[in-house]
């Protein structure tokens, strides 16, 4: 029992109280009821979960899931915490490139909707720095250069959004967004801004393109409240924040969970097998879904049809950046509708927010994997063909260029994770189920309110950490 006391009292950074009490000048008695008292004390007194000092917890994955679990635990007392991370960084899709002198987020950008998003007030915390980016300040310019009017673009705007409610309703789980909305809006099918707009606002949003997506189960998750902002100084200031005081372990990539013993979970990586107790698995759904990632025993059936059911997107970023600016510095956005969909449609002002002479471009949807194939020269000569429709032809070559290939990316396969054509959402909530108590999952595929968003995986990363520390209660 004392020993059990002093566990307790070592749990809680309060080791001196059990070296303290003179259990043993009491008599019998009296000994077993101070220690029921004692006990009692530390189980109130203490108020905490308690986990096993001894236990070693896996972390795979540093993104923010991986991060957030692994930080929940280390707060809540277990104090062997191996975060297992492929790559030779923290963060994963939360990336940032300051080759340029500016902070260039590869990945996540903004804060959705930030009013109640846990996201901001650990940006707070972390000295992430914000932009407030109004989605309607906006011009969207068509192939030879004139302006869609106000008027026109907020008619085909607000018909756009009651379009997608209407394919939303009419969906059905065997059918894909492009067959039921090409069924009821035929005419829009070819249509330059209806293009832009299921690119640049569904397909953005989503992730996915419309000929892949559910027509369904697309937008059955939940929003916080408030307007986007764009964090203006790396992303990654965040998860590095995050990562502070864990024993993270770079360039161990993970190929096989072993959970067949029942006293220990072998975790095959780079250098060797670790043991654990309870492993949390926060890879992305595309390492998930591939053939480099086994667990034995197999997942169960249901968890191999929730991989199934949901699919993984492709968005890809640009940054330009140029001597001078020679875009109207005062819009946040600039809009083009080419014929192709998806084809460098949507340019975000830096300049709106920075000094930084630069627009960062975006291709979506199936459009977006043909990218990746694409040099430096040819992505950069079609920017330039559609910013020289809208400026001119003397509108000079940028200076410099970055770019992603999140498709092809080792260690996602892709941007984030939707509801494919025949799946269901439930999937979402399928894959964050723990296995035996000892394996558990987190990461935006396991999030069905906030899938494909940071706060999503921030949030099951929480989660998943509390769902294991209530096992030692
Ligand atoms: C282009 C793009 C734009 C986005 N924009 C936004 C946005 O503006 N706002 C927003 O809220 N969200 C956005 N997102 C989504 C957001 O970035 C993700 O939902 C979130 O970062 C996912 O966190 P995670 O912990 O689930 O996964 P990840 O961040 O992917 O973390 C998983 C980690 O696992 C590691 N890993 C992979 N395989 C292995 C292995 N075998 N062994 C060990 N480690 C492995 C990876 O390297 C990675 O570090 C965007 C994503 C992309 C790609």
């Amino acid at each position: 029992m004392q020993l059990y006391i002093e566990k307790l009292c070592m749990q809680e950074n309060i080791v001196f109280l059990s070296k303290k009490v003179p259990l043993l000048n009491i008599n019998n008695r009296m000994k077993q009821l101070s220690l029921l008292a004692i006990t009692a004390f530390f189980f109130i007194s203490c108020n905490k979960r308690y986990v096993k000092n001894d236990d070693t917890v896996i972390i795979i994955g540093a993104g923010i899931s991986g991060l957030a679990a692994a930080k929940e635990l280390k707060e809540n007392g277990v104090e062997h915490v191996i975060v297992l991370e492929a790559s030779d960084k923290s963060g994963g899709r939360m990336k940032t490139d300051r080759s340029l002198g500016f902070a260039f987020d590869e990945g996540a950008s903004w804060i959705h909707r930030p009013i109640g998003n846990p996201i901001t007030d650990l940006a707070i915390d972390a000295g992430a720095t914000t932009f407030l980016t109004d989605d309607d300040n906006v011009v969207v310019y068509d192939i030879d250069g004139s302006v869609y009017s106000d008027e026109d673009y907020d008619t085909q705007d607000e018909a756009f959004e009651e379009a997608v409610g209407k394919v939303h309703r009419a969906g059905m789980n065997s059918q894909s967004f492009e067959t039921v909305y090409h069924s009821l809006y035929a005419d829009k099918a070819d249509d330059r801004l209806w293009k832009f707009m299921v690119s640049s606002y569904l397909e953005f949003d989503l992730g996915g393109d419309i000929s892949k997506l559910s027509s369904n189960e697309f937008y059955d998750d939940k929003e916080h409240k408030g307007v986007d902002v764009i964090v203006t100084n790396g992303y990654d200031n965040i998860t590095n924040y995050l990562a502070k005081g864990l024993d993270i372990r770079y360039n161990e990539r993970v190929s096989k969970v072993d959970y067949t013993d029942e006293t220990k979970i072998l975790v095959t990586s780079t250098s060797g097998t670790f043991e654990a107790s309870a492993v949390v698995v926060t890879v992305p759904l595309g390492v998930l879904k591939s053939d480099n990632f086994q667990f034995a025993p197999e997942l169960t059936d249901e968890k191999k049809d929730a991989l199934d059911d949901l699919a993984m997107g492709t968005v890809n970023k640009y940054v330009f950046v140029w001597d001078t600016a020679f875009w109207d510095v005062d819009l946040q956005y600039i809009g083009y509708t080419p014929e192709t969909k998806g084809t460098f449609n949507h340019f975000l002002n830096i300049k709106k927010y920075s000094n930084n002479n630069a627009l960062m471009a975006f291709t979506f949807g199936e459009y977006s994997r043909t990218a990746e194939d694409l040099t430096n020269v040819e992505i950069t000569d079609l920017v330039m063909n559609n910013l020289k429709s809208i400026y001119g032809s003397n509108v000079p070559n940028p200076t410099n260029m970055l770019r992603t290939r999140w498709n092809s990316n080792v260690n996602s396969f892709g941007c984030y994770s939707f509801v494919q054509q025949g799946g269901e959402s439930s999937a979402y909530k399928i894959l964050a189920k723990s296995i035996n108590d000892r394996v558990y999952f987190a990461g935006e595929h396991t999030s069905f309110d906030y899938r494909s968003s940071v706060h999503g995986a921030y949030a099951s990363g929480i989660t998943a950490a509390n769902e294991m520390l209530k096992r030692y209660k």
